[in-house]
């Protein structure tokens, strides 16, 4: 099992890799076998295609589908969870969110609100573009549909979960979602830091905690010393407070653009949007929440003063 890099046994954690870690691949998927059958820490999506992708990983791993007994969701996002009606139409697990995520998994359009849509439409009003965009058939158009679950229990901050062996403690960690949820294995010092560390930052917006939430929770992350991280995207990272620095080395990088770019005069958001973002595509989603989350961390720091569309440094 350990020769082939879609697999691997990390102290007793499998883990069955996504082929990518860009966006839209599943996120990684961990299964914890244990005598009553198994639980998995995400079930991945990418609709039809997530779905053989993980029943591939399960058959892999010599384990059946009717014995997966719970489910933990780090969070309500079509890549860690798109694949769960699948799965209930021939078992019904556990399945446990966090109680801020608990909503967006039972019903998607929800989904809007937290990656601040809305926010996105009103900054194009006047262009009038963008103006019909759903966030759920933008999933869909890049082959990775959310779907809702059925019956969920809710995790909170603190809560200890025993999966097979391990002990998981549930960290809060917004930024990315509301309810992202990270999993500290103490005995082990294994950490499931679901998206918020990986190749580049995750995205964020104000409404799922902002780059303010997104910093507390890397914070967080860092102080739990773990000696091994497993990102919900790409590989093990076996010098966590590294990988969690380079992250936030990453946020804080383009915070400098923007008060670069501010240093030059006032500028409006789309001027900001412009000088964070070179590929417009992005501009609309993510790129206005990622810049709205920025702007009302400067204001927060007291850095620049914001007055209709003209924001600039405060003198
Ligand atoms: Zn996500
Ligand atoms: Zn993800």
């Amino acid at each position: 099992m350990t020769s082939d890099k879609r697999y691997a046994d990390v102290r007793g954690i499998l883990v069955i890799f996504a082929e990518s870690h860009l966006w839209p691949n599943p996120a990684n998927i961990f299964v914890i076998p244990d005598d009553r059958g198994f639980s998995m820490v995400d079930v991945g999506g990418r609709g039809e295609l997530g779905y053989r992708h993980l029943m591939s990983g399960l058959r892999h791993l010599g384990l059946k589908l009717p014995d997966l007994h719970t489910v933990l969701l780090s969070h309500a996002h079509p890549d860690h969870m798109g694949a769960i009606p699948y799965i209930l139409e021939e078992v019904h697990p556990r399945v446990l969110i966090h109680s801020l995520d608990v909503e967006s998994a039972l019903n998607p359009v929800h989904l809007h609100y937290t990656f601040d849509i809305p926010l996105a439409k009103e900054k194009y009003a006047s262009s009038g573009e963008h103006q019909d965009f759903d966030l759920l058939h933008f999933f869909d158009e890049f082959g990775c549909l959310m779907s809702a679950a059925e019956d969920v229990e809710e995790m909170h901050e603190g809560d200890v979960i025993g999966l097979g062996n391990f002990e998981f403690e549930v960290i809060l960690t917004p930024g990315h979602a509301p309810g992202h949820i990270s999993l500290f294995e103490k005995r082990t010092g294994i950490l499931l830091a679901g998206d918020l560390v990986g190749n580049s930052p995750a995205w964020y917006t104000p409404s799922s905690g902002g780059l303010t939430g997104y910093l507390a929770s890397l914070d967080k992350l860092e102080a739990k010393n773990a000696s091994l991280l497993i990102p919900s995207h790409g590989t093990i990272l076996d010098n966590p407070s590294q990988g969690i620095d380079r992250i936030r080395g990453k946020l804080l990088k383009r915070e400098a653009i923007l008060m670069e770019a501010l240093k030059d005069g006032p500028k409006s958001f789309m001027e900001l949007n412009a000088a964070l973002f070179r590929h417009e595509i992005i501009h609309f989603f993510p790129g206005c929440g990622i810049i709205e989350s920025h702007l009302v961390k400067l204001e927060q720091d007291g850095m620049i003063d914001r007055n209709g569309d003209v924001i600039r440094l405060k003198s």
